[in-house]
């Protein structure tokens, strides 16, 4: 029997009404003779009320029990989903992470898959069930304890699935219907992709761009996954949506694919460091060992052998930052003079593969933002992207001209 992939996200699944919309488009793929694997999120807005409360009961929280709190959203609407479903007479059971069981990593709130044994559920297909409903995100440690997969980590379920039982397809169903030159949200000139390449989708989903869940691409890359990603609310049309696929089966190119935004970044700066060798692996090992994501890095002139060390990360990691390097400092590991932050700050970045053959990107990103009076804080480059750190205040702004700029609102 052909197979499926089919994830619902948040805002697909965020009323008892929204899970029958969903569970109609799931009965019609049984009905054209599929069996459905379908992939859920928490209602919208219920894993950061979960998240909200861990951090109001412990700040510095374990993270163990982190993953023990926010998984649960999951298991609420996989059980409504498969309720929903045998109500319209499909034959459906949930499964939670644990059940099937998805093997993860001890890294709890970010753990990677490791397995995910097909046994279970296709004895359980053999039988006649026609739709496995699991619980996205979450997963189970070698130790026996509930992990998480890290924020939008549905995705990353459901393209794990697709790869383990061989799906036909993954189909992503959301809230806006594909992957657009931007956030539709920030501006109304983005334009829907029909086709985007793997790597490309991969470097604006790190960036910021939240359709996909970055390992979910990642992943799909490595299994060669057929991955859509659709809209739930519009009429079902087969060739809707945006598919991810090799950069040979796209025809289009405009240099710069897509623009990207990460809102909630904050600059820290270590004042005066000592300027010599080991001293960046001592910082930078003392952040990582506390869990702490640094994106971008940048290390000031020297002036009589000490200098300033900065770099950016998550808003919600400086309270985590700082506590580390000042511990670092009582143990005498590093030295600095002070710590500065700013927490007012975004990131901006243009994507493009076309950025490997053409010149003269960064002059033009830089100029478009100039025009606008945006002043650059950091700036960072890889072979296919730029990304830039400037202040929040900026960031509708620094999107929409940078969009104009690169003439995302025609294709190439
Ligand atoms: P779900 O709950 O279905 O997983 P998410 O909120 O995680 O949905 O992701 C969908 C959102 O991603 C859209 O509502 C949109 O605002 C945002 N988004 C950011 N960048 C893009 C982009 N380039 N194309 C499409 N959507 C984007
Ligand atoms: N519910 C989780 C989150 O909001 C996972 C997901 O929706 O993909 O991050
Ligand atoms: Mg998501």
């Amino acid at each position: 029997m052909p197979l499926l992939v089919m994830k619902f996200g948040g805002t697909s699944v965020a009323t008892l009404d929204r899970i029958r919309r969903a569970a109609k488009r799931v009965g019609r793929e049984v009905a054209n003779g599929y069996d459905v694997i379908v992939i859920v999120s928490a209602m919208a807005g219920k894993t950061n009320e979960l998240v909200g409360w861990v951090e109001e009961t412990s700040p510095l929280f374990d993270a163990r029990e982190y993953d023990a709190v926010v998984s649960s959203g999951e298991n609420v609407t996989a059980g409504l989903m498969a309720l929903t479903l045998q109500e319209m007479d499909v034959p459906a059971r949930s499964w939670q992470g644990w059940q099937v069981p998805l093997k993860t990593t001890s890294a709890h709130a970010s753990a990677r898959i490791e397995e995910i044994p097909t046994d279970n559920l296709n004895a359980k297909f053999a039988e006649g069930m026609k739709v496995a409903v699991v619980a996205g995100f979450q997963g189970i440690s070698p130790e026996g304890r509930i992990t998480t997969l890290g924020r939008g980590g549905s995705d990353t379920t459901a393209v794990a699935f697709a790869a383990a039982f061989g799906a036909e397809r993954c189909d992503i169903y959301t809230d806006v219907d594909g992957v657009y030159t931007t956030d539709p949200r920030i501006t109304s000139k983005a334009r829907k992709l029909d086709k985007i390449a793997f790597e490309e989708m991969l470097e604006l989903a790190s960036l910021g761009a939240k359709v996909l869940q970055t390992r979910s691409v990642e992943l799909a890359m490595r299994y060669r996954v057929p991955l859509r990603v659709v809209s739930s609310f519009e009429e079902y049309d087969p060739n809707a949506g945006t598919i991810v696929c090799d950069e040979e089966e796209i025809m289009e190119s405009n240099v710069v694919s897509g623009v990207a935004h990460s809102r909630d970044e904050a600059k820290v700066t270590l004042l005066s460091v000592a300027d010599r060798p080991g001293v960046a692996a001592a910082i930078f090992g003392a952040l990582s060992e506390a869990g702490v994501n640094v994106d971008m890095i940048i290390q000031n002139i020297s002036e009589e052998g000490r200098t300033d060390m900065t770099f950016s990360c998550p808003t919600n990691q400086v309270a985590r930052a700082d506590r580390c390097v000042q511990e670092a400092r009582e143990k005498k590991l590093i030295n600095f003079h002070g710590l500065e932050v700013d927490s007012d700050v975004c990131k901006v970045s243009v994507v493009g593969i076309g950025m490997r053959s053409h010149t003269g990107v960064a002059a033009q990103m830089f100029e478009a933002l100039s025009a606008e009076g945006i002043n650059i804080k950091v700036i960072t480059t890889s072979e296919i992207k730029i990304s830039v750190l400037i202040d929040r205040k900026y960031l509708e702004l620094a999107v929409q001209a940078l969009h104009d700029a690169f003439g995302l609102e025609k294709s190439g």
